[in-house]
């Protein structure tokens, strides 16, 4: 179980302080698919963020496995995310002038595998996305859903037990954008890894095995499978 604990992320100070994520709780099982919905500005990627340790939150416990992952130190955070989490957020953009493969290469060198390691993983995943013919290409010569699929194959090269997708079909045509889920799905059910997508897509929402609304920063509604209810 992932238990994130009373979650509070706070912009500016004095009377520029803004409430972006207000005490959020809940629980969630691992393996399981989590959709963050809610409107622009409810705090949606702010909640990403947090959960992930990509940002510091000013209060609350994240505890995956046997640790708050908030209260480790940033080279044991980088590591922790370099070797268990992977993200595919919009704002990562692929490196235009690097190859398909040194884009993929790229959390393998964070989590210092060894070199002679890393390709066979790299070639793998680049095939999971079916993007075997591109392994030597530069990625700013990828149409956007092949550089979104980069991104994915990216974002599972280490077999991450937790997933992080920011809007990852927002750019994409919808027969893109649907290959593009099934592909994270697919990964959620084969590996096991816990999947968190925040999204505004409806049909993709319901796809996920919990759903959890957020508005001002708190969560109003919540939605699917619970710790309370038995797992399938
Ligand atoms: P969402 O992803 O749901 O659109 P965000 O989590 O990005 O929302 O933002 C939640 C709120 O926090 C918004 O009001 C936004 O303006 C504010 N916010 C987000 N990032 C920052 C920042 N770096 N500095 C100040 N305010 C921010
Ligand atoms: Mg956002």
């Amino acid at each position: 179980m992932i238990h994130i604990r009373n979650v509070t992320k706070t912009y500016g100070r004095r009377q520029n302080r803004f409430v972006a994520i207000d005490d959020i709780s809940f629980d969630v099982p691992e393996g399981t698919s989590v959709a963050i919905m809610g409107k622009s500005g409810s705090g949606k990627s702010t909640l990403m963020h947090a959960i992930s340790g990509l940002d510091r939150p000013q209060k609350g416990q994240v505890i995956i496995g046997d640790k708050d992952i908030l209260q480790l130190h940033g080279h044991e955070l980088d590591r922790f995310r370099a070797n268990e989490m992977g993200f595919i957020f919009q704002s990562f953009f692929v490196e235009g002038n690097a190859s398909c493969y040194h884009n993929v290469a790229l959390p393998l060198e964070i989590a210092r595998l060894r070199p002679w390691k890393r390709k066979k993983l790299i070639l793998e995943a680049l095939e999971k996305v079916e993007m075997s013919d591109k392994v030597h290409a530069p990625a700013r010569d990828l149409s956007g859903g092949q550089k979104q699929r980069l991104a994915i194959a990216r974002a599972i090269v280490n077999s991450p037990k937790l997933i992080f997708a920011d809007e990852p079909t927002g750019n994409l045509d919808s027969g893109t954008g649907e290959r593009i889920m099934d592909l994270l799905f697919d990964l959620n059910r084969k590996m096991g890894s816990t999947l968190f997508i925040v999204t505004h897509d409806a049909d993709l929402a319901n796809r996920c095995k919990l759903r959890i609304h957020v508005k001002d920063g708190r969560i109003v509604s919540m939605a699917g499978q619970t710790k309370k209810e038995k797992q399938s």
